[in-house]
């Protein structure tokens, strides 16, 4: 008995004497290291809205919607950090690598939960023949950019990549309205179409 309390009595001599181990915050700033673990943060000229992060999220942080009948079709992806476990899956799995990022940003303390929402919004490209979603017109031209010369194999990418250069975007953000029930003609090569319709008009012509 008398040992551990000799080696109690060391530790508590030696405590006081040695630096303080806790820091002086809210009075001075607490500095985390660069690899902890915050607040995911967006990167909108990386992000491309394809949803991969979404799919992985394991508590439902980040949930998307897709909003058809606007006259600009859209997918909305919202992040609520207040249901974030900081696991950095999103961050891991993101297609683009660095589309999501975990900051350092720790003290995300608040009385109001509505302030933890986050939305993002991406413009979404539908098939031109059956209105299907194809995914969003970012997602489109970053697959383009990423296959370089063989995205030549692929009108509906050369499409959208041309749409994106347009002079005058407005034109091109009005979608043309679906026609399912058209017979495929020598034009529908050249518009952007789901993987199903293309088969279609590869077959039918
Ligand atoms: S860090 Fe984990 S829990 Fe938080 S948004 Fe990303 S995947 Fe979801
Ligand atoms: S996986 Fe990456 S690129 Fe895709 S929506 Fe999430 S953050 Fe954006």
């Amino acid at each position: 008995m008398r040992k551990p309390k000799l080696r109690e009595l060391k530790e508590a001599v030696i405590a006081v004497f040695s630096p303080r181990f806790t820091t002086r915050f809210p009075a001075e700033p607490c500095v985390v290291p660069e690899s902890y673990r915050g607040k995911p943060e967006f990167d909108d000229d990386i992000c491309i809205g394809c949803g991969a992060c979404v799919n992985v999220c394991p508590t439902n942080a980040l949930t998307q919607v897709e909003d058809l009948n606007a006259d600009c079709p859209s997918r909305k992806i919202t992040l609520r950090y207040d249901a974030c476990i900081f696991c950095g899956n999103c961050s891991d799995r993101c297609t683009t690598e660095n589309g999501v990022n975990l900051s350092t940003q720790w003290d995300l303390a608040t009385l109001d939960r509505s302030e933890t929402v986050e939305t993002k919004e991406y413009e979404l490209q539908l098939c031109e023949k059956c209105g299907e979603v194809i995914g969003t017109k970012k997602h489109l031209v970053w697959l383009c950019n990423k296959l370089g010369p063989l995205a030549y194999t692929n009108p509906s990418l050369l499409i959208a990549k041309s749409n994106e250069l347009a002079v005058n975007p407005e034109e091109t953000a009005q979608q043309p309205q679906p026609e399912p029930d058209r017979v495929a003609q020598p034009s529908d090569f050249m518009r952007i179409l789901c993987p199903k319709c293309k088969c279609e008009v590869n077959i039918q012509l």
